[in-house]
């Protein structure tokens, strides 16, 4: 049996008419860049994330990027943030000249630790930006109180995280600005890159209007220096098509965890695995369904993709250990828990349209696994 870690065709074949439909639409209107889909994928999506804007962008990258230039935060500057991510959530600080100064993580969720952050804050800082990873928001409640505590603002990278809840209450609406993307490995994916930013701040989001068309106010007239970073119409109707699907497709996902967990609780492996800690009152939505195994990761990645199981390790290289990184001045053995669980994660297949009998034969060639 063969389980790819994703399979993205299946969902393409139930929505292809719709999603041709919604592509013709585009081409015989001709508008592609911004317009009336993006107007109406944005107002869809605020209400999605019960945030009061939402702005399209052509990456969840820019968006991070966006979120921090519309915040003001430049080089001198120091943003708070984990080292346990996609390599964007630190280069869009270093980017815009500012210092990403990571704490270590919360070793069950992998989410920034916020009993860390208050030792963190210097003079210097200027925003926290934590990390909805794999589908489970960070602890916002503590994020936001030492943030109030220091009148910094919360930036969320909810990039894995669209629809995921802390307390009842959307990612994209418990920070200042919420950043999405929609590359389209996303749980709700495009057919190429997009990204869009959220926030509950109307001067903030008319600037994040300026930021995305290079800073300027109208057609010529630049009140300052922005980016090109629009929202195409083309992923703007496929987003629009697919976003009806996407409580169900969660859900179907969640499902599929909870299996995974039941499976595995019975499957008496010869070797330590712990399953994913889901934190009390949140709505994970499982973009990834990761697993810890102290001992002898790397032989089981070997195993399993040797019998047709497709697994990742989402990140192997924690950031502060990236050469790029260097010039921060890190060391090994910095920041445990985040270079622990770049040791001792990997990631299982999960989407919506995963087969029970494809979850067993994980579980069984997990169960064959000799350490
Ligand atoms: C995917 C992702 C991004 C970047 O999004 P792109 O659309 O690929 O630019 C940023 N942060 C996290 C945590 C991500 O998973």
């Amino acid at each position: 049996m063969q389980v790819p870690l994703l399979d993205l065709k299946q969902q393409h074949a139930r929505l292809r008419e719709e999603l041709r439909a919604g592509v013709d639409r585009i081409l015989d209107s001709q508008q592609f860049v911004l317009g009336e889909e993006v107007r109406l994928l944005e107002e869809e999506l605020a209400r999605y994330s019960t945030a009061r804007h939402a702005v399209g962008c052509a990456s969840g990258s820019d968006a991070l990027l966006l979120a921090l230039m519309a915040l003001d935060i430049k080089a001198g500057d120091e943003v708070i943030t984990t080292p346990f991510s996609f390599f964007a959530t630190a280069s869009a600080i270093a980017r815009t000249g500012a210092t990403p100064v990571f704490i270590d993580i919360e070793p069950r969720t992998y989410n920034l630790d916020p009993s860390l952050v208050e030792a963190a804050i210097t003079t210097r800082t200027r925003a926290i930006m934590p990390v909805h990873l794999y589908g489970q928001c960070a602890d916002m409640d503590a994020l936001s109180e030492v943030a109030a505590r220091h009148d910094l603002p919360v930036i969320e990278d909810a990039a894995q995280a669209i629809g995921a809840e802390d307390g009842g209450r959307r990612a994209g609406s418990l920070g200042r600005i919420g950043c999405f993307s929609f590359y389209p490995t996303k749980n709700l994916g495009a057919a190429g890159d997009a990204g869009l930013l959220t926030t509950g701040d109307d001067a903030l989001a008319e600037r994040l209007r300026r930021l995305r068309v290079h800073g300027g106010a109208t057609e010529y007239l630049h009140t300052e220096i922005g980016i090109n970073s629009r929202l195409d119409a083309l992923q703007a109707a496929v987003l629009r098509v697919k976003l009806p699907h996407l409580d169900g497709w969660s859900q179907a996902r969640r499902e599929r965890a909870e299996t995974y967990s039941l499976l595995l609780t019975n499957a008496h492996l010869r070797f330590n695995l712990r399953a994913p800690f889901i934190r009390e009152n949140v709505r994970h939505i499982f973009h990834q369904y990761v697993v810890r195994v102290p001992e002898h990761r790397d032989a089981l990645v070997e195993h399993l993709r040797a019998h047709g199981v497709g697994v990742k390790i989402y990140y192997p290289v924690p950031l502060h250990m990236q050469e790029c990184f260097r010039y921060l001045g890190y060391r090994e053995g910095a920041l445990p828990e985040a270079e622990r669980a770049a040791r001792e994660t990997l990631a299982l297949p999960i989407y919506p349209e995963l087969r029970l009998e494809q979850q067993q034969y994980v579980v069984d060639t997990l169960g064959r696994f000799q350490p």
